[in-house]
């Protein structure tokens, strides 16, 4: 399947036409940007890590039940994915306070929750991804209510799954964002699963090994990425 026209280019990857209207190819770069594209740089190597860890936890949750975009890895870069109507949420998973929640909510990070938080904001780069709720995804339009009930359950499955795998790897998974999609008037899982859109923390030491490392300048980004890789059995 060969990459026709650009539709998308968006801050981590773009996405390509193919013969198939049904058919996007998602091509993963290198770049990084941070704090809704106010800080910007390279992590090499990434695209290749987010597209194999995306693509190895797609198939994953596709046996959990969790239908995907994912169709086939064509090269260490670029997947073949079903075609999706995007729908306009960033759904994040809490298990342990951070980033934004503790701001918000004045709580240091590090606080394990009495149970996960799914929560939403408005995929919405000049209002800087407001945080919104329910009423205000079915009021606007942006999901219907058995939509926004379907991304509820699977956000919470894909937590299940994912917590369960990364601490058999010896890492605390501590939130992350989900994006889904429409196809064939269903909701699937789309964009990415990746360090660049979870927080992952080693159990033992709390070691940061995601784009937290980047946000914060903490150094030995590459490193932390390719340990993910390492203890997920994806890399030597
Ligand atoms: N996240 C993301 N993209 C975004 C916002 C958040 O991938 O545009 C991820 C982020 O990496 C973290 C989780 O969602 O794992 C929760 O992020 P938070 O709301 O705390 O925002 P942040 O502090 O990253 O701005």
């Amino acid at each position: 399947m060969e990459k026709l026209e650009q539709v998308y280019e968006g801050k981590a990857k773009k996405v390509f036409k193919t013969d198939d209207p049904k058919k996007f190819i998602l091509s993963y770069k290198d770049d990084a940007t941070a704090f809704n594209g106010k800080k910007k740089g390279t992590i090499v190597g990434k695209g290749v890590v987010n597209n194999k860890m995306s693509n190895f936890f797609f198939q994953k949750l596709e046996k959990e039940g969790i239908p995907t975009i994912y169709l086939e890895e064509l090269n260490d870069r670029d997947t073949l994915v079903k075609a999706v109507e995007i729908v306009p949420l960033e759904v994040i998973v809490r298990n342990v306070t951070a980033g934004s929640f503790s701001k918000r909510m004045g709580i240091e990070e590090g606080k394990e929750l009495l149970h996960p938080i799914v929560e939403f904001s408005y995929k919405s780069d000049p209002l800087d991804d407001p945080f919104i709720n329910d009423d205000y995804a079915t009021a606007l339009g942006l999901a219907t209510k058995e939509e926004v009930e379907t991304i509820k359950d699977y956000a919470r499955k894909v937590n299940e799954y994912l917590c369960k795998h990364f601490k058999s790897v010896g890492i605390r998974l501590v939130d992350f964002k989900l994006e889904f999609g429409r196809y064939d008037g269903k909701i699937i899982l789309a964009d990415e699963i990746s360090p660049d859109t979870m927080r992952l923390w080693d159990y033992e030491t709390n070691e940061k090994l995601d784009k937290d490392r980047f946000r914060r300048d903490l150094g030995n980004v590459e490193d932390a990425y390719h340990e993910v890789m390492r203890r997920l059995g994806l890399e030597k």
